[in-house]
């Protein structure tokens, strides 16, 4: 035992631990922790064990291209269905559009 940590020489300890994505938790998983840096790692296994869950919770294929299109005169961006089903959008939504950067966007539900 006593194994240490790769990136800061910390001491590692094993803890089950919340495994979240987009902010919905998967479950909580063995994985060991720098006692130090705070740094998680999940065995293999335990990491297959995730992507199932993530799968079946619908957290899986999220992150997608979107291509920017023509409708008529305006231009649209067309996102895919496992997302929009994800955020529970519904034709005719209100999203408000923000740019954070020239390569960066951020879109919020009207709420
Ligand atoms: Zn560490």
């Amino acid at each position: 035992m006593g194994r240490v940590c790769e990136e800061c020489g910390g001491r590692v300890i094993r803890r089950k631990v919340r495994f979240s994505l987009y902010g919905e938790t998967v479950g909580l998983y063995p994985a060991e922790v720098c006692s130090r840096c705070g740094e998680e790692v999940f065995s293999e296994e335990t990491a297959m064990d995730i992507n199932a869950e993530a799968k079946r919770k619908g957290l899986w294929g999220l992150e997608a291209k979107a291509r920017v299109t023509r409708v008529g005169t305006s231009v649209a961006v067309v996102i895919n269905k496992r997302l929009v089903k994800f955020l529970g959008l519904r034709l005719g939504d209100d999203l408000y559009i923000r740019p954070e950067s020239r390569h960066r966007i951020v879109m919020d539900r009207d709420s």
